[in-house]
């Protein structure tokens, strides 16, 4: 028996895919890379954004000739869009021949919904729960990314920014118990992982629920303690939470990365305040002062959206004097993209789309100069990058250094994993080329 896995989305669902085929793995399933010959179809959404939705239902419609040909093949469809409201009934209603359908809370009962289907009956098993109050424990992950891993903290989200979809399909933010976080830190170190990421919708709130036991900034300090050598690194950070405690930290725990990832969303104050940010754009400069008079240096990257609701030029300009300040190392910009649900989606004043078109061309050239830049400065020097893959098409192993850059170098033997100093001779985009230091 064997499975396949479609993930959409963020850093967050690639991490719960690897948790489904734990999940699966424990059921006797083994990995199938062909979407045709799997027994068992497994989709794991995201709804952020519309295009992600018309995505996942595109290809999960694109299975009802594969369903009607290959007798017993399980289609099952979970995460965000699954737990969004109404979709689970859409989903019945265009796509029959789904048959598992599970959200965001229920991860762990896959294994159960299997055994339910296969038990027989017609029409969908669907389960969804409307919110959990503690972490879902004891999944073990079958981890693809090695040397990298994620290692969730907190689950859920309590800042309702008003564009944005997740509090709703996610919950209320739920902290792991920092006892568990830190022993399969710990764990992944002894079993070799050199890059671990500390995931969280927003990880500067931990323990807001008090179930963690110690605050982000404690939690962190603890992570980089292990010994051995390893990379630290956590996302996202939401900059009303961000502490001077946490620069410190940072400061003086060389296992975690000089690179801090602080979505701005807009230059705005108006803009801010009408996406429920919570922040002005005068504290999250002071913000990036501050963890630079800590940290000289250190690479910051943000996300950015325009054409949020009544945005106007000059708001977008504020935007576009906000990214020459900071000296973003770089930034994702995204084109807003109402979500139905949301505050924001029912706000008047919608941006025309050639306007948010003009605008995000000319945030994105203004963002690539940066980035640019910041590639620059690595030009004839060194850099230690952690390698991480073989790219097929270059013909050139890649790894990033510890501001996020990627490096490129050639090799006659598998370097994945190991740390490696990188003689800078070629930038090309925002991409390193260079040789292997002795
Ligand atoms: S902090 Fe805002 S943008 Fe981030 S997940 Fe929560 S509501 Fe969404």
């Amino acid at each position: 028996m064997k499975y396949h896995i479609v993930t959409y989305g963020c850093q967050m669902n690639v991490h719960e895919s690897e948790k489904i085929a734990g999940i699966l793995r424990a059921k006797g399933y083994e990995e199938e890379s062909a979407i045709g010959d799997a027994d068992i179809i497994v989709f794991n959404t995201c709804c952020i954004r519309e295009n992600a939705e018309n995505h996942a239902f595109g290809n999960i419609g694109a299975l009802k000739k594969l369903k009607r040909q290959k007798r017993g093949l399980l289609i099952a469809v979970g995460g965000c869009m699954a737990q969004e409201e109404g979709k689970a009934a859409l989903l019945r209603e265009k796509f029959s021949f789904v048959d598992i359908v599970f959200g965001t809370h229920n991860l762990s009962e896959l294994g159960e919904l299997i055994e339910r289907k296969r038990a027989g009956g017609r029409g969908a098993v669907i389960s969804l729960l409307p919110e959990r109050l503690r972490t879902e424990e004891g999944i073990e992950p079958i981890r693809t990314s090695y040397p990298n891993a994620w290692v969730n903290i907190n689950y859920g989200c309590n800042n309702f920014c008003t564009y944005c979809i997740v509090p709703y399909v996610r919950g209320r933010e739920r902290s792991r118990r920092a006892e568990d976080v830190l022993s399969e830190v710990g764990s992944l170190v002894r079993e070799g992982y050199r890059e671990i990421t500390l995931l969280g919708q927003n990880v500067n709130s931990y323990n807001s629920d008090g179930a963690g036991g110690m605050d982000f900034p404690a939690l962190l300090e603890r992570a980089a303690s292990f010994p051995g050598k390893y990379r630290l690194r956590f996302m996202t950070s939401h900059p009303k939470d961000f502490s001077a405690e946490l620069c410190r930290v940072m400061k003086r725990n060389e296992k975690i990365c000089n690179l801090l990832h602080l979505p701005a969303q807009s230059g705005s104050d108006r803009i801010l305040s009408l996406m429920n940010r919570r922040y002005t754009r005068e504290k999250y400069l002071e913000n990036l002062q501050m963890l630079r008079e800590e940290i000289p240096g250190c690479a910051v990257t943000t996300d950015l959206i325009v054409g949020f609701p009544t945005e106007t030029e000059e708001d977008f300009e504020q935007t576009l004097s906000l990214v020459r300040e900071a000296d973003f190392a770089t930034a994702f910009t995204f084109v807003y993209s109402p979500r139905t649900g949301t505050r924001a989606a029912e706000m008047e004043g919608r941006i025309p789309d050639e306007v948010s078109r003009e605008r995000i061309m000319r945030l994105i050239a203004l963002v690539n100069e940066n980035a640019r830049r910041a590639s620059a400065r690595f030009l004839g020097g060194e850099t230690e990058i952690l390698c991480e893959d073989f790219d097929q098409k270059k013909g050139l192993y890649l790894g990033r250094n510890e501001e996020g850059r990627m490096g490129y170098f050639a090799s006659d033997r598998n370097r994945i994993g190991e740390f490696l100093r990188l003689k800078v001779d070629r930038i090309s985009g925002v991409s390193l080329f260079g040789e292997i230091a002795d």
